[in-house]
């Protein structure tokens, strides 16, 4: 869903009030995530490059694959530079970035439409190039600046109606691993949601999505006492837990990626009982920024 920049700002202004501890994690995200709304529709998305049909589409789901799998996203490289721009003008604000030569704007952009394909080794490639700089740096910077172009993409693939059929505990256009998950408020159907595209798609709600072996998974959730519209799955197979947010107990339909970052008392919680994160790359972003944040 594209962002309204308004209403984003009412959200981020909410949570800040709720934890002042994270308040600089989360102006951040929220100004990152703006950017998204400076792109108009034409030039998020019919300025894509070959932009699969219909038919391509249901029929590499039907078969199993997920949409852009073995693919990349054509994105011209003026909105890549133009994206790269305001996240950089943004993350200047955190860490001087000076990146004279452009190594940092050339990686990016070689980068940008490749995100969801970035193995071990790339993804070295990419980071070692940040100039003595954290880690986390190019990763925000690649990150936020390909997200509104992967996001427009999943649109594109959403109005074919392919995603309901879709059954992986993956996402169905990126590939990803779910980020988070959440609970529909009129029924409780669990929709997993993805952190680098924002699709979101139907899977069963005590299956789990990270385990190889479904037949041996074995998932189960708890929440907090007092925060019953926050919930953690956890997996008693592969150990992985996701975290999933009850929309009829919250009332409200969040931001997924602020509620997430909103919530690394759940994560530590998770992490104290023996259970890992998901293992996909907007979390190592994510959990990079809240790991630098202090939090009580
Ligand atoms: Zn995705
Ligand atoms: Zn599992």
């Amino acid at each position: 869903m594209s962002v309204d920049s308004a209403s984003l700002g009412q959200e981020v202004r909410a949570y800040e009030e709720q934890h002042p501890e994270l308040k600089s994690v989360l102006s951040a995200v929220g100004r990152f995530l703006s950017v998204e709304s400076r792109f108009s529709e034409e030039e998020r998305l019919f300025g894509l490059r070959d932009l699969p049909q219909t038919e391509e589409i249901t029929g590499r789901m039907e078969g199993g694959r997920f949409v852009l799998q073995k693919r990349s996203l054509n994105i011209p490289q003026k909105y890549v530079s133009r994206a790269f721009r305001e996240i950089r003008e943004i993350m200047a604000d955190f860490y001087a970035i000076t990146d004279e030569k452009g190594i940092l704007k050339k990686q990016v952009g070689r980068f940008a439409g490749r995100v969801h394909r970035l193995g071990l080794k790339e993804f070295n490639v990419f980071t070692s190039g940040s100039q003595g700089l954290p880690k986390i740096v190019p990763l925000v910077l690649l990150y936020f600046t390909a997200r509104p172009f992967y996001i427009s993409f999943a649109e594109h693939v959403a109005k074919t109606g392919a995603v309901t059929g879709w059954t992986s505990g993956c996402c169905p256009v990126c590939g990803q691993a779910p980020l988070t998950a959440f609970l529909r408020a009129e029924d409780g159907a669990r929709f997993l949601a993805c952190g680098l595209c924002d699709t979101t798609w139907r899977f069963p709600r005590l299956a789990c999505p990270f385990c190889d072996s479904p037949e041996r998974a074995k998932a189960r959730s708890f929440h907090l006492p007092g925060d019953e519209g926050r919930r953690v799955y956890v997996c008693e197979h592969c150990k992985t837990y996701l975290k999933t947010v009850d929309l009829g107990k919250l009332g409200r339909k969040p931001n997924l990626l602020l509620e997430y970052v909103a919530t690394p008392h759940l994560d530590r919680l998770a992490k104290q009982s023996g259970y890992v994160p998901p293992d996909n790359l907007p979390l190592t972003l994510i959990l990079g920024t809240t790991e630098e944040t202090p939090v009580n």
